[in-house]
């Protein structure tokens, strides 16, 4: 079971990240025990898989042990942490 403490903080920062054009989804990989939270780029240039062996190699979360997050392809990320603008 997923605690519920670290679940809202994943769906916090999802909804934090939703605001950004690019946005990320949460998919539950319900297939194994514990159960795993995907968080998955939308829209990417390469559709992902909920599943640990996706084409990025998803990682898992430091302090949110559910939650594994996959890499886009189109390098949103780098928008997101401030390292690249738009300019
Ligand atoms: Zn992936």
């Amino acid at each position: 079971m997923i605690s519920s403490a670290s679940m809202q903080r994943a769906l916090a920062r999802m909804q934090r990240e939703s605001a950004h054009p690019h946005h990320w989804v949460a998919l539950v990989d319900a297939s194994c025990q514990p159960e795993r939270i995907h968080v998955i780029p939308a829209g990417d240039l390469r559709e992902h898989v909920g599943a640990l062996h996706c084409w990025c190699h998803p990682t898992q979360v430091e302090d949110m042990p559910a939650v594994w997050e996959h890499t886009s392809m189109d390098g949103r990320e780098a928008f997101e942490s401030g390292e690249r603008r738009l300019s």
